[in-house]
């Protein structure tokens, strides 16, 4: 795509959007947010369009008769639209709301992995992944008795692409990975492990809670059959998500959480017949207003132009990386060519706890710990990293304000 060369980013307008970032603390320092990885910051119009529900449509959703119920019926619809758009998805039937990334991974597990996994089958995840792409297929498999086999990062968090030809064989039933590690910020090649996987007959489920808010995502051109993120990682609220299913594959699942909204017809005698996707997946009242509010976001996020955002956040990152790597005794973990704006880093000598703790006295928000990421963690030989992660509201200074601070808080602790 051609851009206009006079479009640019306006974060100072953008920043003014969001009244957390002119929040002082510890004595009147300014907060400079970089735990964008964790959890994005809210913008007011998606306050604005959560709050407009409760005040003016409020109802609960599919069921009802009266106006309240037809608009918030009308509005929750429409944002399963917007997901449809945002991902470049075929049908609006293919989306299914979760709680998010977490619960959409293990909707798959519990419905399309229960109903297709056996023992003698092997499930492929990367040593990189968030536990929320760990923990359901280790639940599951040993239960069902398939193998989990890993792709193994190299030194600077890439995934061994040789491993993964070997690994994706024709007992490979599915290739579970995510597109950009929360941990190291690495970009995945998902379009060309789909390829791998779809050569295997195999499915490939994508774990896109970091990558959605950074880059344009097209689940068509990546080839990807399933693919999950979070509301909360893309400037709106916690609470809601999306999992993206192909058609046929959701068609084809059975469901797993029963009760209301999920049903054709519920009979004591001759039991229950289920509703077609995405509904049957979304048993009991949805998150109405969240989703409402997502749809916001989604649509504040793409007004920016995603390619700029994309820029600006590749911009933060290069300069931010630049200056770090002039600190002495710095490590920077994971250094892929391909990543999104996210830094690990160690330093000797000084715990990453006590970086976390004491640079919150300078007002910035990093994380610190293991980003639920433990078996990456282990393969680099730590406990734990310092992560800053950029959203689009960030700015050159603040990222220079926050290397200064962490070079006092390095003298500090030396
Ligand atoms: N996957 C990745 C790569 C993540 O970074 C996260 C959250 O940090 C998740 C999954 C889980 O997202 P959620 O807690 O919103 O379900």
């Amino acid at each position: 795509m051609t851009m206009d060369s006079t479009l640019a980013l306006d974060v100072e307008e953008i920043r003014a959007e969001f009244p957390i970032l002119s929040r002082l603390l510890h004595d009147g320092k300014p907060l400079i947010y970089l735990d964008n990885a964790a959890t994005t910051q809210t913008p007011t119009p998606v306050l604005e369009a959560y709050s407009d529900y409760f005040n003016r449509y409020n109802a609960n959703i599919h069921r009802g008769l009266h106006s309240l119920a037809d608009e918030a019926t009308a509005a929750f619809e429409r944002a399963r639209d917007t997901v449809r758009e945002f991902l470049n998805a075929e049908r609006v039937e293919e989306i299914v709301f979760t709680r998010g990334t977490t619960e959409a991974i293990n909707l798959v597990a519990n419905t399309w992995g229960r109903a297709n996994l056996r023992a003698g089958d092997r499930v492929v995840i990367s040593e990189m992944e968030h536990h929320s792409n760990i923990v359901p297929w280790q639940m599951l498999s040993t239960e069902l008795g398939f193998t989990l086999s890993v792709i193994p990062v190299d030194a600077r968090g890439v995934l061994d692409l040789d491993a993964a030809r070997s690994l994706i064989d024709e007992r490979t039933r599915l290739v579970a990975v995510n597109h950009v590690s929360n941990a190291l910020g690495t970009i995945n090649p998902v379009s060309e492990l789909a390829a791998l996987a779809h050569a295997q007959g195999a499915l490939i489920l994508v774990d896109g809670a970091q990558a959605v808010a950074h880059a344009r995502v097209d689940v068509q051109a990546l080839g990807a059959d399933f693919y999950a993120f979070s509301g909360h990682k893309i400037y709106g609220p916690t609470g809601i998500g999306a999992l993206y299913g192909r058609l046929e594959l959701l068609e084809a699942m059975p469901p797993w959480q029963g009760g209301g909204e999920m049903i054709s017809k519920v009979t004591l005698t001759e039991g229950t017949t289920f509703a077609a996707p995405p509904h049957k997946f979304e048993a009991g009242t949805p998150a109405i207003g969240e989703a409402i509010a997502l749809d916001r976001a989604i649509r504040w996020l793409t007004n920016l132009h995603f390619e700029l955002v994309t820029e600006w956040e590749q911009t933060l990152l290069s300069h931010t990386t630049q200056r770090l790597e002039s600190i002495d005794g710095l490590s920077l973990i994971g250094t892929a060519p391909n990543k999104c704006g996210v830094i690990s880093f160690v330093v000797e000598g000084a715990h990453s706890q006590d970086i976390g703790l004491l640079i919150d006295q300078f007002g910035v928000a990093i994380r610190t710990g293991h980003h639920c990421a433990q078996p990456l963690m282990q393969k680099f030989g730590l406990d734990a990293t310092c992560r800053a992660s950029f959203g689009v509201y960030n700015t050159l200074e603040e990222a220079d304000q926050f290397v200064d601070a962490l070079g006092r808080v390095i003298k500090m602790l030396r």
